[in-house]
């Protein structure tokens, strides 16, 4: 079990949160069996969302994806457990929803890009960026999970 706290940040986007969709892809990595470690509901300002998709400056897509990220608010989770950066985006699906497969959040609940609900960290680096620059540490819990035993060999 000693790989067992890599961490990776989830977001549930405006549209996610519009369509009702938080308890659903909540239950998505609860039943996976990962541990959720931080949950907040937030409306980040302009500022904090260029930061975050620092690296998608200069895409034609840009100023609409920090419109969208601002027109309501995101439920930023950050979940821990083995694998949890590459299982996360592989539970989420591809950018492009009509990419998907079924059974992904976004292939189940998505059609277009610019509205695919969800976010997750893309790699290792990235989700400990992603997870300092949305969560002061102090908001990160630190508990046992009793289901551990049941999940992990
Ligand atoms: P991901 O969210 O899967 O890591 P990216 O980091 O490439 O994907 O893009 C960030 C977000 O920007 C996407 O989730 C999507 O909402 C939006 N986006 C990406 N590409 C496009 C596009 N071609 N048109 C509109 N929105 C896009």
């Amino acid at each position: 079990m000693s790989d067992t706290v890599e961490r990776t940040f989830i977001a549930i986007k405006p549209d996610g949160v519009q369509r009702g969709l938080v308890a659903k892809i909540i239950a998505v990595f609860e039943q996976r069996g990962y541990k959720l470690v931080a949950i907040k509901m937030v409306c980040p300002s302009r500022e904090h969302l260029e930061v975050h998709y620092d690296d998608l400056r200069g895409k034609p897509f840009f100023q609409g994806l920090i419109e969208f990220m601002k027109s309501g608010p995101i439920v930023a989770m950050v979940w821990e457990g083995l694998d949890v950066v590459r299982q996360g985006r592989k539970l989420l699906g591809a950018t492009n929803p009509l990419e998907s497969e079924p059974g992904t959040i976004r292939g189940n609940f998505a059609i277009d890009t610019g509205r695919n609900v969800c976010h997750g960290s893309d790699s290792v680096k990235s989700a400990k960026r992603e997870i300092a620059h949305w969560f002061n540490n102090d908001e990160l819990c630190d508990y046992n999970l009793e289901l551990k035993k049941s999940i992990y060999e």
